[in-house]
C-alpha cells in the first residue's frame, strides 16, 4: 500500500519512497542495554522536570545512535507543544544541511491541557524523529518519507525497547 501523497511526488522522490517502504526493521545490537534507560524515562516524565527529561532523552538517543553507529543528532526537549489548526506538533526533525548537526525537538506537554505527554506517546514521538535521522544516516536515503515501511521501522524500535 502507498499513501495518497505518493502520486504528487517526483520520479526521484517516488524511487526514494519505494526504497523506504521496503525497509521494515531497524535491528539494535543488544536492546537490553538501552531498556533500563527507557524504563527510567517513564518515572522521570512523571516528575515533570524539563531538564531531567531532556538529559535522559539525550542519553537514550545517543545510546541508540551509538548502537547503530550513525552520526550524532542534537536533542532538545521543549515545554509546551505548539498547536495550530491542523493539530499539535509532537516532535520535529531537522536534517543537518547547513547546520552542523541534525536536530530533534520533542515537546513534553500537550498544548491543550498542559499535561505531561504520556510515556508511550513520548517515546514513540522520540523514536519517530530518530527514524527520520536513520533514513538519512543509516539507510542513505536522500529524503525521509512517512511510508508504511517507515512506521514499521518505528514500531520495530519501540518493540525492541519496550516489549523484551
Ligand atoms: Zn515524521
Amino acid at each position: 500500500m502507498v499513501f495518497s501523497y505518493y502520486s504528487n511526488l517526483s520520479r526521484k522522490q517516488k524511487s526514494i519512497y519505494r526504497t523506504s517502504d521496503k525497509i521494515v526493521r531497524v535491528k539494535l545490537q543488544d536492546a537490553s542495554t538501552i531498556t533500563p534507560l527507557v524504563i527510567r524515562l517513564d518515572k522521570v516524565l512523571q516528575k515533570n522536570d524539563r531538564a531531567r527529561i531532556e538529559a535522559l532523552t539525550r542519553q537514550i538517543t545517543s545510546a541508540i545512535i551509538k548502537n547503530l553507529q550513525v552520526s550524532p543528532v542534537r536533542v532538545k526537549v521543549l515545554a509546551v507543544r505548539p498547536s495550530n489548526n491542523w493539530g499539535e506538533l509532537q516532535g520535529l526533525y531537522e536534517p543537518a544541511e547547513k547546520r552542523k548537526h541534525a536536530c530533534i525537538s520533542v515537546w513534553m506537554r500537550t498544548a491543550r491541557h498542559k499535561k505531561v505527554v504520556a510515556f508511550r506517546t513520548y517515546l514513540r514521538t522520540l523514536l519517530h524523529e530518530i527514524c527520520h535521522h536513520l533514513d538519512y544516516e543509516l539507510f542513505g536515503l536522500e529524503d525521509s518519507f512517512h511510508t508504511e515501511g517507515f512506521f514499521k521501522r518505528e514500531s520495530s524500535l519501540f518493540k525492541q525497547l519496550i516489549d523484551n
